[in-house]
C-alpha cells in the first residue's frame, strides 16, 4: 500500500522542479491534501481561504490532475478544492482517507482501460516517472544550451550505441530535468515499450537505504538493471555515499555492457566533485559530456515568449526583454519573474504592459534584494584583511587548504553580493568552469550551517558589506 502522504511529498518534489520553488512555496504549499477517496478517485484539497483556493484552482489545477494521476497511478482523478477542512462534501468515505490502491493493481486498469492504444511516455510502465510537459518542443534552444540539446536528440537516435553515457551538467535550473524528461518523452514516442525510469538520485538513495534496511538489494539492483533507459538526476547528490555508488557502480556496468542507455546530470563535472570514487568519476564521463550554461539575452526572451504563451498569454518585445533583463542567474528564476507578471495582470484583470511589469517585478527587486550591491574588488579586500590572501591568490591555481578556503568564501560573498553571474564571477578568479563556484557556494553554506565558528566570522565578514 502507497501513503497518500509519500504521494504528496512526490508531488510537491516534481513540481517543484516542474513551476519552480517560489511557486510551490507561495501558492501550492499554501494548500494540503485533504484525503484521498480511492473508490471514486477524487482528490480533496484544502485551501485556507477563497483567494488561495481560487487562484490555485484557475491556475495549477491542471498540474495536480495530471501528476497525482500518474503518482497514484490511476487513470483519472477529480481535484476537488475546499476550504478549510474539506468536511462539508457530502460523500466522505470514511477509512478512505490516508490508504489508496496499490499502485499494481491500477496499472492493470490502467491498461485495460486504455485497450492497447497508449499514451506516449505518461502512462507507460507509469514507473517512468516523467514529466509530459517537459519536452524537447518546449525547449528553447540557444547558444547557451545548443551541445546539450543536441546531444540529447542524438542519444534518441542511437539508444545506448552513439554516447553512453551522455553526461548533461550545470548550475541550478538552467533545463538539465527539463532535457533528461524530453528524452525520456521522446523515447517512449518512438518505442513506445521501452523501459524508460526517470529518477532523482535523492530517491534512488533513499531506495537503496530502504533496500538494505529491508534485505531487498537483489531486488533494488534487478529493478535497474532491467531498465533499457536510465536517467538519473542530480547525481551529484551521490557524494560521499559510498555505498550508494557502489550500487549504482554495477548497475551502471549492467546496464552499459548490455548496451542500454544512460543518461545523467550534474550541477558539477563528475571529476571535480569531492565525495565521489574515482573508478565511478571515470564511468561517468566515458561517454559524452555536455554542458548547459546561462542563456545570453535572446534567449531569455524567447522562452519567456514561450512560456507566456503556454499560459497563452502574448508578451511584446518591450515586456519580454526588460523581464529578461531584470533575472540573472537561471531560467528558473526568469520563470519565476514571469510567473509573478501573469499572477498578478491575472488577479487584477489587466493587460501586461511594461507598467505592470515594472511595478511587479519593482517589487520584488525592493523585497528580495535586501543587501547592498558591491563589487568584486570590495570583496577581495575584505576577504584578505580576513584571511590575508588577496587577488593574486584568489586566481592562482594553489589548492591549499588556506587559499582554497579564502577563494571559496570569495566566491561566495560576490555570488551573493554583486549581482553578478556566475560566469562573471569565474572570468573575474580566472576560474573557466563555472560550476566549481557553484559547488564553493554550497560548501560555505554547509560550514555555514555546521561550524558555529565559522559562521561567527563569516557574519562579521558580511556586516562590513552591508
Ligand atoms: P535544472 O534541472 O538544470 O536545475 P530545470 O530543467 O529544472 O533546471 O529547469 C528549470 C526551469 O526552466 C524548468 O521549468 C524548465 O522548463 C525551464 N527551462 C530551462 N531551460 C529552458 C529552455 N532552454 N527552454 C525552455 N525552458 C527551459
Ligand atoms: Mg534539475
Amino acid at each position: 500500500m502507497v501513503l497518500i502522504d509519500q504521494v504528496w511529498q512526490d508531488f510537491l518534489k516534481i513540481i517543484k522542479e516542474e513551476v519552480g520553488t517560489r511557486v510551490v512555496e507561495t501558492w501550492i504549499k499554501a494548500v494540503s491534501l485533504s484525503r484521498y477517496d480511492a473508490q471514486e478517485q477524487k482528490v480533496y484539497l484544502s485551501a485556507p481561504n477563497l483567494f488561495v483556493k481560487n487562484w490555485v484552482e484557475a491556475h495549477y489545477k491542471k498540474l495536480f490532475q495530471s501528476h497525482l494521476k500518474r503518482l497514484l497511478g490511476v487513470d483519472s482523478v477529480t481535484i476537488i478544492f475546499c476550504i478549510g477542512a474539506c468536511t462539508t462534501e457530502p460523500e466522505i468515505m470514511q477509512g478512505a482517507s490516508t490508504k489508496i490502491v496499490p499502485a499494481v493493481s491500477a496499472q492493470k486498469k490502467n491498461k485495460q482501460d486504455q485497450s492497447g492504444k497508449k499514451l506516449p511516455g505518461i502512462y507507460t510502465g507509469s514507473a517512468s516517472k516523467l514529466n509530459p510537459l517537459y519536452t524537447f518542443d518546449m525547449f528553447v534552444v540557444g547558444d547557451n544550451n545548443s551541445f546539450a540539446y543536441a546531444s540529447a536528440r542524438a542519444v534518441v537516435q542511437k539508444l545506448g550505441r552513439l554516447y553512453n553515457p551522455l553526461l548533461l551538467y550545470g548550475g541550478s535550473g538552467l533545463g538539465k530535468t527539463h532535457l533528461l524528461h524530453a528524452i525520456g518523452n521522446e523515447i517512449m514516442q518512438k518505442y513506445s515499450d521501452a523501459r524508460v525510469l526517470y529518477q532523482t538520485t535523492d530517491r534512488f538513495v533513499t531506495e537503496f537505504i530502504h533496500a538494505i534496511r529491508f534485505d531487498h538489494i537483489a531486488k533494488f539492483q534487478a529493478k535497474y538493471k532491467k531498465i533499457d533507459v536510465l536517467l538519473l538526476d542530480d547525481i551529484q547528490f551521490m557524494v560521499n555515499k559510498e555505498q550508494t555508488q557502489e550500487a549504482f557502480f554495477h548497475i551502471f556496468n549492467a546496464l552499459y555492457d548490455a548496451n542500454k542507455q544512460i543518461i545523467l546530470s550534474s550541477d558539477t563535472l563528475p571529476r571535480n566533485l569531492g565525495g565521489l570514487v574515482d573508478r565511478l568519476k571515470s564511468r561517468l564521463e566515458w561517454g559524452l559530456v555536455a554542458d548547459v550554461q546561462v542563456p545570453m539575452l535572446e534567449t531569455k526572451i524567447a522562452i519567456l515568449k514561450r512560456k507566456a504563451e503556454m499560459q497563452r498569454e502574448i508578451l511584446s518585445d518591450e515586456v519580454a526583454i526588460f523581464i529578461a533583463k531584470q533575472s540573472v542567474s537561471s531560467v528558473r528564476e526568469l520563470e519565476g519573474s514571469l510567473i509573478r507578471v501573469l499572477a498578478y495582470a491575472s488577479l487584477t484583470n489587466q493587460s501586461v504592459t511594461i507598467e505592470l511589469v515594472k511595478k511587479v517585478l519593482g517589487h520584488v527587486v525592493k523585497q528580495e534584494v535586501v543587501t547592498k550591491i558591491v563589487d568584486f574588488p570590495t570583496i577581495v579586500s575584505k576577504v584578505r584583511q580576513t584571511y590575508s590572501y588577496g587577488i593574486d591568490d584568489l586566481r592562482s591555481k594553489d589548492r591549499s587548504k588556506g587559499v582554497s578556503h579564502a577563494r571559496q568564501v570569495a566566491m561566495y560573498l560576490m555570488k551573493k553580493y554583486t549581482g553578478k553571474s556566475l560566469r562573471e564571477i569565474g572570468e573575474y578568479l580566472d576560474r573557466k568552469d563555472h560550476t566549481t563556484i557553484t559547488h564553493a557556494i554550497q560548501r560555505i553554506k554547509m560550514l555555514f550551517a555546521q561550524d558555529e565558528q565559522f559562521a561567527l566570522q563569516l557574519k562579521e565578514i558580511e556586516q562590513t558589506l552591508q
